[in-house]
This record gives C-alpha cells, sequence and structure tokens, in this order.
C-alpha cells in the first residue's frame, strides 16, 4: 500500500494521514460520461477508498473521443457507463470498494444516492440535475463539486452549505431547455474536460484530507482554445437565495418527476417508467420474441423496431433512439416495453 501511494504520500498537501483519510472517504460521482469517467479514474488511482457510480446510459462510439475509461467493446455491446466504469476501475485498482447504480438521478432517489457519502460530484450533463443536486445537497448540508464543459470552455465552482455561495447564489434561475450549447450540438475536445475534471479533484481531494484553506473558493471559467482563465471569487451564502437563504428546495420537493426526457442533440428520448419497477429480462425477451434481431446482455435489452432503436434497463426505463419526438417514443415504450 505504502508502495503504490509513495508518491503522493510525499507530496506535503496529502502525507501519510491524508492518505489515510483518502483510503477511509466515500465519493458519489454523479454522471459518468466524460468528467464523471475522469473523475473515477482520478479518485480510483489516488486511493479514494470507496466510489458510488450513478449513470442512466450507455456506452457509444461517439463518446470513446474523451471517455478515457471505456473501450470499442463497451460501445459494441451497449455496455451501461455506470457498468463499465466499474470494470475498468477494479482493474486499476482493485484495493477500493465501487458501486455501480444504473439509474437516472431525479428527486426520488438523490437524497438516499447522496447518504452516507463525504461529498459530491458533478459529472452531470445538464442544469436540471445541478439544481437538483444542490437542494439535496444544502439541505444534507453535503459538499459538491460543479462542473460543467463544452466546446472548449468550461465552468467549476465547489459549494460547501454554510460556508460558500450555493449554485443557486450564483445562477439564480436555471437556463431555459435547449438555450445553452451540449456537448451533442457544439462538440466538446477532451482538454477541457481533464482541465475542468482536475480542478474537480483537487478540490475534493483537498477536502477530504481536511485542507479547507487551501480550497480555490471561486468561480473558475477556462477556455483551452482561446486562453481565456477567468477566477471570479465567490461570497459567503446569499441570505436571499431561495436555496440555501430561505431553504425553500423546490427541484427536490417538485411534484411529479418528468418520466420522459429528450436527449439533447442524440435524437434520442428517455421515457421512464411511471413507478420504480426492475424488468426480469428473461420474460421481456420472451414477450418481443417475435422481433428479430434482439441483443440482450445482463444490463439492457436492445431492439430496433420502426427503424428506432430501444434500449431498454433493468430499472425500466428505455432510451429511444431515432427520434426526438417524446409521443412518438412513448408511444413504442407502451407498445413494446409496456406501462
Ligand atoms: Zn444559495
Amino acid at each position: 500500500m505504502n508502495e503504490r501511494y509513495s508518491r503522493q504520500i510525499l507530496f506535503p498537501g496529502i502525507g501519510p494521514e491524508g492518505q489515510e483519510k483518502l483510503l477511509q472517504a466515500r465519493v458519489l460521482l454523479v454522471g459518468c460520461g466524460a468528467l464523471g469517467a475522469s473523475h473515477a479514474e482520478m479518485l480510483a488511482r489516488a486511493g479514494v477508498g470507496r466510489l458510488r457510480i450513478v449513470d442512466r446510459d450507455f456506452v457509444e462510439y461517439s463518446n470513446l473521443q474523451r471517455q478515457t475509461l471505456f473501450k470499442e467493446a463497451d460501445a459494441e455491446n451497449r455496455i451501461p457507463k455506470a457498468e463499465a466504469a466499474k470494470q475498468r476501475i477494479g482493474e486499476i485498482n482493485s484495493g477500493i470498494e465501487i458501486e455501480a447504480i444504473v439509474a437516472d438521478v431525479n428527486n426520488s432517489n438523490v437524497e438516499s444516492l447522496i447518504e452516507g457519502c463525504d461529498i459530491v460530484l458533478d459529472g452531470t450533463d445538464n442544469f436540471m440535475v445541478r439544481y437538483l443536486l444542490n437542494d439535496a445537497c444544502v439541505k444534507h448540508d453535503k459538499p459538491w463539486v460543479y462542473g460543467a464543459a463544452v466546446s472548449s470552455y468550461g465552468t467549476t465552482m465547489t459549494v460547501i452549505p454554510g460556508q460558500t455561495s450555493c449554485l443557486r447564489c450564483v445562477f439564480n434561475e436555471m437556463p431555459n431547455a435547449g438555450s445553452s450549447p451540449t456537448c451533442d450540438t457544439a462538440g466538446v475536445i477532451m482538454p477541457i474536460i481533464s482541465s475542468i475534471s482536475s480542478i474537480q479533484i483537487a478540490e475534493t481531494l483537498k477536502f477530504l484530507v481536511g485542507d479547507a484553506a487551501a480550497m480555490h473558493g471561486s468561480l473558475i471559467q477556462i477556455d483551452v482554445w482561446q486562453n481565456d482563465w477567468r477566477k471570479i471569487k465567490l461570497g459567503p451564502p446569499n441570505p436571499d437565495c431561495p436555496t440555501c437563504g430561505r431553504r425553500e428546495f423546490e427541484f427536490l420537493d417538485a411534484e411529479s418527476t418528468e418520466f420522459s426526457a429528450v436527449l439533447c442533440g442524440r435524437d434520442a428520448v428517455q421515457i421512464a417508467p411511471p413507478r420504480p419497477t426492475q424488468i426480469d429480462f428473461a420474460r421481456f425477451a420472451a414477450k418481443i420474441a417475435n422481433i428479430h434481431d434482439v441483443k440482450r446482455n445482463e444490463y439492457i435489452v436492445r431492439f430496433t423496431v420502426e427503424g428506432k432503436e430501444i434500449t431498454v434497463f433493468r430499472d425500466g426505463r428505455a432510451i429511444i433512439k431515432g427520434t426526438d419526438d417524446v409521443s412518438t417514443a412513448r408511444s413504442l415504450y407502451a407498445r413494446f416495453v409496456g406501462s
């Protein structure tokens, strides 16, 4: 163990006590795409003892350019990202505990996901989940590290509830759907992923070893193509902030969760079951036996009908590829998966 982490232990900011704290820590990784895969690899190599990785999607060929943990075989077999990450990380460091959770993060599960974790890392690609994470983390006094990267630019900040501004202190209103560029519409290059994820992980390590004074306390914005680096100092929590000032958790307390979501720029729609469920793949495969070319592994069942590729997960969700129309996707879901 000492040899494995020797270079990190030599680093005065960590040392032997810091390493011991890292080995005892538990981190929640929300999203395991480009940022998340990078987070997972760095934390595993650093010897952070317990990682809980949540992601709703499966690996595709277009991910391989920047999502460092994944291989061609993962894309070929549509392996869920959380499971593919767990396999790869287990090969990198067999001495840590990895939980892979294939699920959509929403207001019905976010509080149980953060429970027991020391800090939460944002590796998602959408603001809805970030505002939800901000609600849950402020409510439960859990630090979280916001990170976003698209094209050649990215942003990060660390929220320590009660001590720093929260996401909503800085960005009061969530951007309107469709108004912000995404990796699927504007593209993205790997160097900005590595830059933002590295700052996020440095913050996480500082927090876990207890070196709060070293944390940057800022909103950092970087553009690696335009060579623009900005650091805006964050103030204390804003008493008028609806989330951390008035403690109104409107994303967490929303009446209903949205059962369908257009996966922006991907020509795909996700449909979630209205109630929590578990699909018995053997029975399901029998039900769709008259469809040709059904592919199945332990995580997903995939088939094509009417030119749309339908991938069904064990938790009852389906991603319907080949349409961005929610009603078309809902109708295919109702016909072939069931309500
Ligand atoms: Zn706030």
